[in-house]
């Protein structure tokens, strides 16, 4: 037996969610792992936060991080756009590459936009955004609601702080402050998707906004009072994707381990108990949702 089996639990497959149908109309999402997710649909490809190449813990702490271009090709061979949460290295490593490969446009912060410059992407495929700003993508819209980070590591912000120029590229884990959060509402025309990647949200941010889907951190409910009731409760959705269980230093296609605390289970119940089906799926595992027009 492996060390990582040893010392992580892996996910129970009774946990997942009964295969969706897709239809003509339907929007695919395919979950990438942490809080990554690819937004599918004849009209428009959204990617969100991806993160493909996990390197292994030790890398992951003692050497700069790159991206790996083969992989990323060939999970994510087009997009159009890459929204990004927030420029922690779990979230925005991999997006410069992406946008390199398909010509998509990097959007986010201020930080994610220095990170894009790091990378060498050309300021013309860089949105930078505060939020609360209508963005125009193909014939959807993406808005993103200012946030706040959670408090994930003993009670505080890991790696806090913005990114104010380029960093080194590619970077080590460290150089890649968070700077601002933004929760991304993907408005497909007929659905609606609303990303909360960290473990925290602004109320005032989520009020007077809907959702019909909601990809939702699982660490989220460890560190936040009332984490899935108030998002239940602010964003009426009818279902939650979760996300941000996976220790993210497994390879992208093995079985994942679950983060030590993460209480996926419960987290199902708790979704349920708010009164939304839980679809919880595997590492790139695809979900089909219809659109209402
Ligand atoms: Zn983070």
């Amino acid at each position: 037996m492996k060390i990582r089996q040893i010392l992580f639990k892996q996910p129970d497959p009774a946990w997942y969610c009964a295969p969706t149908i897709p239809t003509t109309d339907s929007v695919e999402l395919q979950y990438l792992g942490t809080a990554g997710f690819v937004i599918r649909h004849p009209e428009r490809t959204i990617v969100l936060d991806p993160y493909l190449s996990r390197p292994d813990f030790k890398t992951t702490l003692t050497k700069p991080l790159q991206p790996n271009t083969a992989l990323i090709q060939k999970i994510i061979p087009h997009a159009d756009d890459v929204l990004i949460g927030h420029a922690h290295y779990d979230h925005i490593l991999d997006a410069p590459d992406l946008c390199k490969q398909t010509g998509a446009r990097l959007i986010g912060s201020r930080a994610t936009k220095m990170v894009g410059l790091a990378a060498g992407l050309p300021e013309a495929q860089l949105v930078e955004t505060n939020g609360r700003e209508d963005i125009a993508s193909g014939t959807w819209t993406v808005r993103g609601l200012p946030s706040i980070h959670g408090k994930a590591l003993f009670g505080k912000v890991p790696l806090a702080g913005d990114i104010t120029e380029p960093p080194p590229w590619p970077p080590r884990f460290h150089q890649l402050k968070h700077g601002l959060v933004l929760n991304w509402v993907v408005d497909t025309r007929g659905l609606k998707i609303v990303h909360i990647d960290s473990a925290d949200f602004l109320n005032d941010e989520l009020a007077g906004q809907s959702a019909d889907v909601v990809c939702l951190c699982a660490i989220g409910r460890k560190h936040r009072p009332n984490y899935v009731r108030d998002v239940v409760r602010l964003l009426q959705p009818k279902w939650i994707v979760p996300c941000h269980w996976d220790t993210m230093i497994t390879p992208l296609e093995d079985t994942p381990d679950l983060l030590p605390d993460v209480q996926l289970a419960e987290f199902l119940q708790e979704i349920r108990d708010a009164g939304c089906e839980p679809m919880l799926v595997p590492i790139l595992g695809k979900l089909h949702f219809p659109r209402q027009r």
